[in-house]
């Protein structure tokens, strides 16, 4: 912590401050400027009180942090990128950039295999798709629970697609984990600390979603949470943060995913189907994801979206699905990028 004194503090008031610095466990070093002094306090904050009350002192100016609060996943403690190993030949956060895809929610066994063979031929290496969905409205589809695990667990062996799908409460762990390659935590429990715990006990890759008004901060220490908890493979995803615009569902903070990628070692991805809210902008939005150097993409993909039982207005039919990843190969390239190989159909 730095604690900046007053400009009219006196050399009494310093070493009063250098003394309460001291009775609190930490050791002050003083660096007189030419306005005011600084005083630096140097130890382990995760073991001793906090410094932040020292700033009630008349004599203190401001007190502040100098360490990030967050370590384990920070770049800074550790400048390698992390790359996180989903399944064979599936492997996050490298130079290869991941295409997931899939519906918002699991609605039958058929649409879900559909999907998931179209969306395989056209590139993506990872199937999304919610068997259980948090709603804004109790009255709307919730999730067809664990009959849509089953449809999820035919759907991957049909495909040879892992799977990542949301855990939206620890009682459901037990039954997710059955199938879920990755489990998603999703913007609504971005901040649930308790459920962020209990999904890293699980050893599984953790999809972190930015919750809908966290900041960055507050996102990356969600991620250390998982970390500390003693999982280090979290996958961050930014998808759109609520603000007074109207147009789009959420505003896409393409600026906080750059911001993680520079802050922390961990894998980033973009959400452009729930950031936008919008079908005709995920086209253009995925393309800026890549440009920005986004680690990959997670798009919402329906057979019929008009038919959707969920998020219908975001979600791709397939055939614009395969245009998007066709389209997408430029700008890939242009990132001095891969897009990651395409996974083969299962031999029968
Ligand atoms: C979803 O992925 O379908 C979803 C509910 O996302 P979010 O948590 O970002 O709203
Ligand atoms: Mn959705």
């Amino acid at each position: 912590m730095i604690i900046v004194m007053r400009t009219d503090a006196t050399a009494d008031d310093i070493r009063s401050v250098e003394q309460q610095v001291r009775d609190l466990g930490y050791q002050p070093h003083a660096i007189h400027g030419e306005v005011s002094t600084v005083v630096a306090a140097v130890g382990d904050e995760s073991v001793h009180a906090s410094l932040e009350p020292l700033s009630h002192i008349a004599s203190v100016d401001r007190v502040f942090p100098i360490q990030k609060k967050y370590k384990l996943i920070s770049r800074e403690a550790h400048p390698e990128s992390t790359v996180i190993k989903i399944a064979d030949g599936v492997e996050i956060g490298g130079n290869a950039i991941h295409v997931i895809a899939g519906p918002c929610s699991v609605e039958s066994e058929e649409m879900v295999v559909q999907t998931a063979c179209a969306v395989r031929d056209a590139g993506a290496t990872l199937l999304r798709g919610g068997a259980y969905k948090p709603r804004t409205s109790p009255y709307s589809f919730q999730g067809l629970g664990q009959e849509g695990l089953h449809m999820l667990r035919i759907a991957k062996e049909e495909s040879g697609l892992p799977i990542v799908t949301e855990l939206v409460k620890e009682g459901d762990i037990g039954v997710v984990c059955e199938i879920a390659d990755v489990l998603q935590i999703g913007a609504r429990n971005a901040l649930n600390y308790a459920l962020l715990e209990a999904a890293a006990d699980t050893g599984k890759p953790i999809l972190l979603k930015r919750g809908m008004a966290s900041t960055i901060q507050e996102w990356l220490l969600a991620a250390e949470y998982i970390a500390k908890q003693g999982n280090p493979n979290v996958i961050l995803c930014e998808r759109g943060i609520r603000t007074f615009e109207t147009a789009t569902r959420n505003t896409l903070d393409l600026a906080a995913a750059c911001v993680a990628k520079l802050e922390s070692r961990l894998p980033v991805l973009i959400d452009p189907s729930h950031g936008a809210g919008r079908w005709d902008l995920i086209d253009p939005l995925s393309r800026a994801a890549v440009a920005m150097g986004a680690d990959g993409l997670v798009i919402e993909v329906h057979p019929n979206p008009e038919t959707a039982l969920s998020d219908g207005d975001q979600q791709l039919p397939p055939a614009a699905f395969a245009e998007l990843v066709k389209g997408l190969r430029p700008f890939v390239g242009a990132a001095g990028r891969s897009l990651a190989p395409q996974i083969e159909a299962p031999v029968r």
